[in-house]
């Protein structure tokens, strides 16, 4: 017994919300679309849970932040998918994938066929079990992946109020659990082993901004150090924690931020694998043709970078679960998909945007006690990414443009000098129309109230902070 759909989506978060519309814009008749997923609400804005949803004022709840509202696009709430026809099947696992016969077996037994599979399942927050460290199933010890860990998170900040909460990891989502807890007057410490924060983009100049700012706002900073073990109270909730250099510090509260993992299990030895992920085309079509890969589990061709990426953030699980859906209902009209990588962080009033690729020279630029500064990162003579802290919507644009074209540069020197004038004279110039959607790549998250946001780098950061921890233990170390 079962039932029978065209096309299913295979989770149910942030690609899954945008990949629903678009199949209605792209004329999907009502019956014919299910959407599969093991939480139990329809597909929301998962950055806003470290953001709005930590606030201790009117913090954001759902409904108000079901897809697509963070793109101002329109806001589905379960209502939206009945009216058009589409099957929520919502907290409920699948446990097994068929791709040969086009089936999927859920937690509750039912058999699901489809025609065209999409596969939208994400990525798991990783344990600190997993590399050695016991006691994260501890009340007062939080993960922070899904609304679940949300609303234990915001429990435990409640109960502790005004007291010590230790984050580990300086990855996206320490440094914006840290400004939440810090929002809600908790003493906190975050602790990591790299010697400065969001190490994998930030250089040493652009972290030490970032650092003083947050000490200013009362975070002490514990770094080139890790966790080894938790102290417990007789109800078995964590009291301190015990770090690799010899201290301990107090704990009332421990966030653990240290990576995460894509969620391709179920298609291992079934499907090409890539880059920890599931490896798409520049269609997000996987090695089998009727199943496409998006957002955080998809490894696909980023042709900027003529190399195969994995990326994790939001801007990518939208603009890629659009372009899956486009390639699977007008085959012939749609192109590869080229996407710029983006991401962007607000917090205690900050602002900043990174557009492309941070690898080869940093040139600093900008007056950096102004509050506007940046850099550029040059690779074989060509400006491949560009960070920009406090400026204006044209100035982050010129800098998304800028990167876009990848100009040639040939003084470091100069175009420091230069600094922002060389992206805004470079995306001046007439140029052919871009491949890519620059300006709405520049559109923050409705939900994501400056003070408090931060956007931070998924993608290429977090990948890189899970190879960070997993260098940092030194123990269990794993390929993804
Ligand atoms: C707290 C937080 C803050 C973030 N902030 C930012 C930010 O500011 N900027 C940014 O760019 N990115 C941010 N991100 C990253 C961004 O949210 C992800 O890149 C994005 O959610 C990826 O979308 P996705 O649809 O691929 O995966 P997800 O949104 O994770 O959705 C995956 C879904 O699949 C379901 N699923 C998985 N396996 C199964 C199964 N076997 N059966 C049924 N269902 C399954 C899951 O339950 C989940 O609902 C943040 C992430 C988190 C956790």
């Amino acid at each position: 017994m079962g039932r029978a759909f065209v096309y299913v989506i295979l989770g149910g978060g942030v690609a899954a919300g945008y990949a629903a519309l678009e199949f209605t814009r792209k004329g999907v008749s009502p019956g014919e679309l299910c959407i599969i997923s093991e939480e139990p609400v329809a597909p929301y804005e998962r950055p806003a849970l470290s953001k709005g949803f930590l606030l201790p004022e009117s913090p954001a709840r759902l409904p108000s932040f079901h897809t697509c509202v963070g793109a101002n696009e329109e806001r589905l709430t379960p209502k939206w998918y009945k009216e058009h026809g589409i099957e929520l099947v919502l907290g409920t696992r699948v446990k097994s994938v068929d791709v040969r016969r086009k089936k999927l077996l859920t937690a509750t037994g039912e058999t699901i066929s489809y025609k065209i599979l999409l596969i939208a399942t994400g990525a798991r927050a990783l344990k600190l079990e997993e590399f050695g460290v016991d006691g994260s199933e501890a009340e007062n010890v939080c993960y922070l992946r899904d609304l679940a860990d949300a609303n234990g998170l915001v429990n435990v900040m409640q109960s502790c109020s005004s007291g010590n909460a230790v984050v580990i990891g300086g990855g996206y989502i320490g440094m914006e659990c840290a400004a939440s807890l810090a929002i809600n007057k908790i003493n906190v410490t975050l602790v990591f082993p790299e010697v400065h924060c969001m190490a994998r983009l930030f250089t040493p100049k652009i972290a030490s901004y970032y650092e003083e700012y947050y000490q200013s706002k009362g975070v002490k900073f514990v770094k080139g150090t890790v966790l080894t073990s938790f102290e417990f109270d007789s109800s078995g909730k964590v009291m301190a924690v015990n770090l690799r250099d010899g201290s301990q510090l107090p704990a009332d509260l421990v966030v653990v931020g240290i990576g995460i993992r894509p969620n391709t299990s179920l298609f291992e030895g079934q499907l090409t694998l890539e880059k920890g992920g599931i490896k798409v085309n520049g269609k997000m079509q996987t090695s089998n043709d009727s199943v496409y890969a998006v957002g955080d589990v998809a490894a696909f061709p980023v042709k900027l970078f003529g190399e195969t990426r994995r990326l994790e953030h939001v801007d990518s699980a939208r603009k890629s679960a659009k372009h899956a859906v486009a390639a699977i209902m007008e085959p012939k009209k749609s192109g590869e998909f080229d996407y710029l990588p983006f991401f962007y962080s607000r917090v205690f009033g900050l602002s900043w945007q990174f557009y492309g690729d941070n690898v080869g020279e940093a040139v600093h630029f900008g007056d950096y006690s102004s509050g506007t500064f940046g850099a550029y990162w040059i690779s074989k003579g060509h400006l491949v990414g560009s960070f920009l802290e406090g400026g204006t919507k044209e100035e982050y644009e010129a800098i998304a443009k800028a990167t876009s074209l990848k100009p040639p540069v040939e003084d470091l020197a100069e175009l420091g000098q230069q600094g922002l004038n060389f992206a805004l004279t470079i995306s001046k110039k007439p140029q052919p129309a871009l491949p890519i959607e620059v300006s709405r790549s520049t559109s923050g998250l409705v939900l994501e109230k400056p003070v408090y946001a931060w956007h931070a780098a998924a993608g290429l950061v977090l990948t890189a902070s899970i190879a960070g921890f997993a260098y940092w233990y030194g123990r269990r170390r794993r390929r993804w």
